[in-house]
């Protein structure tokens, strides 16, 4: 009786394996999305498994995503994604990987802070002098909050040691926990209600505070603490950018790896294969748990193709221009993404401002809003190329497309030649102390690198978004392939009883 069991087992494990090749374990990995998420994603797949693995990367515009430049007279400027802390590690690690220099962020150059009658702030030329300016009209606050912001910042560095040792985050609300227990409960309080309960004075949140979330997020002092504090680190003095642009690390991180295929069409659906058995037939071909329906843009032929696994690097909320549909998944409510992003437009103009319309002097180089509703810009600044060569070029961030009537009266020049160009971006996700903290883990070998977005948008952000789902992908699928040669060594011990 016993025998015939081991028999009827022997047969039914090599029908499993006669499937595919389990010892391989070589995943074929599909990635949404071309930005620094899906970049980094792809580069820690790739060293993760060491090189055995098959990724195609679908990006449907080009790769780079938010972090874009755009041409002004032959040169070109930062138009998304531009300012880098100095404590973005792997922003850093990344540039140093592919040779990639920094040039010096054109944001260090003199801004003033605007309520649309008066500049209530103006940055020195001496450190010193900005410095006594500012505590003469906020107290201590500018450097206590210097201070809290650094503390915040020492907690947030642990995500580096923790993704060293391989450790992957299933939600948001853990992966901040991990930092710091207190972190997750920075999204339920808001940054204006954070800074009083901490003693800061209403004056010092309404306006410096506020400017840097003006124009980081184009959002107020009601966002969420966490984003908050990520904001006023945004504004600090270390800042940097990649040298010919930030989009040459995405472009660089796929480029070095051969076996990383880029493919130029736009995902539509992802379909669950829901007969696929996970326990025997996950390593082999053609089975596999996930089928992506794909068009190149402007066509009508649709494609198909099948994979392990699928890390979606692009936002998932209804207002995005190129939606995936999930199909055949068992929980739809794993699939309802609320929320939506802050529309954001960029106008380039190459010209002179009008400072007498600002009522500021010949000096300024940038002006922050902290009342965006009367002063209609966000921010102006004047640029330096990716090169790092000044310019007369000036990047204008509003919430609503600028009208001519308003360039004419902020400009006494404009070079109509190069000029205006604007950029309309979903830019960021539009926050609240009432947002749901997302998933990374969609289904078992279906990820999502932006929900780290609803903690807080930025380069770096979603370059640990992306290491985490790399993270996730391959201890999940190490985890299923070991069992399951185990599972084939065991038959093999099984095998060799029979023939005793
Ligand atoms: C104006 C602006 C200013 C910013 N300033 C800063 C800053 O100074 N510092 C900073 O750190 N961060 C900044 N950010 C935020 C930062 O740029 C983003 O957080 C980051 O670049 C997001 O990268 P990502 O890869 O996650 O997403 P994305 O860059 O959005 O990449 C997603 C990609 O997926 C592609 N895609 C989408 N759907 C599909 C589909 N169905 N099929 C195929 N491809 C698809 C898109 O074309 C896109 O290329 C800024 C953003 C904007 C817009």
């Amino acid at each position: 009786m016993q025998r015939g069991l081991e028999i009827v087992l022997l047969f039914a494990n090599i029908i499993a394996i006669s499937n595919g090749s389990p010892e391989h374990c070589k995943p074929k990995v599909a990635i949404i999305g071309g930005g620094i998420g899906g970049a980094s994603a792809g580069h820690f797949i790739s060293e993760l498994f060491e090189n055995v693995v098959d990724i195609d990367l679908f990006e449907a515009n080009k790769i780079g995503g938010r972090l874009a430049t755009v041409m002004l007279q032959n040169n070109q400027y930062e138009a998304g994604g531009s300012i880098i802390h100095n404590r973005n590690q792997l922003m850093k690690d990344f540039s140093e990987l592919l040779g990639l220099q920094r040039r010096p962020s054109s944001t260090a150059d003199l801004y003033g802070v605007w309520n649309g009658d008066e500049f209530i702030f103006q940055e020195s030329n001496y450190e010193v002098m900005t410095l006594a300016k500012l505590i003469y009209r906020y107290g201590m606050d500018p450097v206590h909050l210097y201070r809290y912001v650094n503390s915040v910042l020492d907690d947030f560095d642990k995500i580096y040691e923790l993704q060293n040792d391989r450790r992957g985050f299933v939600n948001v609300t853990e992966l901040l926990a991990a930092m710091n227990p207190n972190f997750p409960k920075m999204l339920q309080i808001s940054m204006k209600d954070q800074l009083k309960n901490l003693g800061y004075s209403d004056r010092f949140i309404d306006e410096l505070v506020k400017a840097t979330l003006v124009v980081n997020y184009g959002q107020e002092t009601d966002v969420q603490s966490f984003v908050g504090c990520v904001s006023v680190a945004g504004a600090g003095s270390a800042l940097w950018s990649v040298k010919g642009g930030n989009r040459k690390v995405a472009e660089g991180l796929i480029n070095k790896h051969q076996h990383i295929r880029t493919r130029p069409y736009i995902v539509e659906k992802i379909t669950y294969n829901s007969e696929y058995d996970w326990s025997t037939q996950m390593l082999s071909s053609p089975n596999y748990p996930y089928t992506l329906t794909y068009r190149k843009k402007g066509e009508p032929n649709v494609q198909i193709d099948k994979y392990d696994i699928v890390i979606i690097a692009t936002p998932l909320t209804s207002d995005q221009g190129m939606s995936i549909a999930f199909a055949n998944f068992p929980n739809n409510e794993d699939f309802i993404f609320p929320g939506s992003y802050q529309t954001t437009y960029a106008t380039f103009i190459e010209g002179q401002l009008n400072t007498t319309y600002f009522g500021v002097d010949e000096s300024i180089q940038g002006i922050l809003s902290c009342n965006p509703e009367k002063t209609i810009i966000s921010s102006v600044g004047k640029l330096s190329s990716v090169e790092g060569e000044d310019s007369n070029v000036w990047k204008i961030f509003t919430r609503e497309s600028l009208s001519s009537e308003m360039i004419t009266k902020m400009f006494s020049k404009v070079n109509d030649k190069s000029s205006p160009i604007e950029y309309e971006w979903k830019a960021y996700p539009k926050y609240s102390i009432n947002d749901k903290p997302g998933n990374f883990k969609l289904h078992k070998a279906l990820y999502h690198e932006n929900a780290i977005e609803w903690a807080a948008s930025a380069m770096e952000m979603s370059a640990i978004g992306g290491r985490n789902v790399a993270i996730l992908a391959y201890n999940d699928y190490t985890d299923r392939c070991t069992r399951l040669k185990g599972f084939r060594s065991t038959q093999r011990k099984l095998n060799s009883k029979i023939e005793l």
